[in-house]
């Protein structure tokens, strides 16, 4: 079980926000990859003895699955296609936290037999459908704060890779919100494809569009897991302004688009903190080196 995270209060750039804290839902299990994997966490898999998935050898979705095999008496069976040579010989960050929970990580593809009962097969990053379980808990619980605290309008906010948790939030907030009259709008910006990508992404997993977040972005291009100076800049910022310390992939840019629109911010807004900070292991050597502490 994992309790209600808390929302706090910060100030950024002359701004006001509500930040939920799920980087603060549990000690090892937490960020939106806990609220993905909820349903697992939570239900009983009496012939499941294995959870085989693929992806970097550095992904947040990685640590928390090994979390998860670790909570569940599971084996963990992880494919990458590479290993960097300088993470290999100097473990860290997720990588270096998941072979500790007992990972077994194989380099090259997998043979993958979903038809084997015993083995819980997770798409890259936790793209699946049973993550609205444990993102609808998140819905109820924005629900309860946003009522409790009496906030009419409620603009909420949160930076995409597969668009999994802001689309399966927009939706569960739609259908919960509905019967409580409250109707919070989920703005989110892709940090891995572009607009249209994220777009193709919501559609796979929901038809209806009006279940879709609204989408907003900067001009400028931005590739994933690239050094960006503005990008560790704003980073630096916000420890210095609100002492919270935010993940290095998404939530620069995540930053960067939300302040670039002040329509979505003219309304009480509530920021997602989606945890990620162990990445920051690897990400922060590297913008060090790269432009100084
Ligand atoms: C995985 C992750 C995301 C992206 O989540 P999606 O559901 O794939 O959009 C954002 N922020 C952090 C910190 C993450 O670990």
């Amino acid at each position: 079980m994992i309790k209600n995270s808390p929302v706090e209060m910060i100030s950024f750039e002359g701004h006001s926000f509500y930040l939920k804290r799920d980087d603060l839902l549990h000690a090892d299990f937490s960020g939106n990859k806990a609220r993905k994997f909820y349903y697992f966490l939570e239900n009983d898999f009496p012939d499941i003895t294995k959870i085989v998935s693929y992806g970097s050898a550095q992904s947040n979705a990685m640590y928390s699955l090994s979390v998860l095999a670790k909570m569940k008496g599971w084996e963990f069976e992880y494919y990458v296609d590479h290993v960097a040579d300088y993470l290999r010989d100097n473990p860290h960050g997720n990588y270096a936290g998941a072979i500790k929970n007992g990972m077994q990580l194989h380099v090259g593809r997998g043979i993958l037999t979903p038809t084997n009962q015993n083995i819980l097969y997770i798409e890259e990053g936790g793209r699946q459908k049973e993550a609205e379980y444990g993102i609808k808990v998140l819905a109820q619980e924005i629900l309860e704060w946003q009522k409790e605290n009496n906030i009419k309008e409620l603009n909420i906010f949160l930076p995409s890779g597969t668009g999994t948790t802001a689309l399966f939030l927009q939706k569960s907030l739609n259908i919960e919100g509905v019967v409580r009259g409250q109707h919070p709008t989920v703005y989110t910006c892709p940090c891995v494809g572009d607009s249209d990508y994220l777009k193709k992404q919501f559609f796979e997993l929901e038809e209806d569009e009006n279940h879709h977040p609204r989408i907003i972005s900067l001009e400028k291009k931005h590739h994933f897991g690239k050094l960006y100076r503005e990008n560790y800049k704003i980073w630096l910022k916000l420890q210095q302004q609100t002492g919270v310390v935010f993940d290095l992939l998404y939530d620069p840019l995540g930053w960067r688009t939300l302040l670039a629109h002040s329509e979505v911010m003219a309304k009480p807004t509530l920021y997602i903190h989606q945890g990620g900070v162990l990445g920051n292991e690897s990400m922060l050597p590297r913008y060090e080196r790269k432009y100084g502490m």
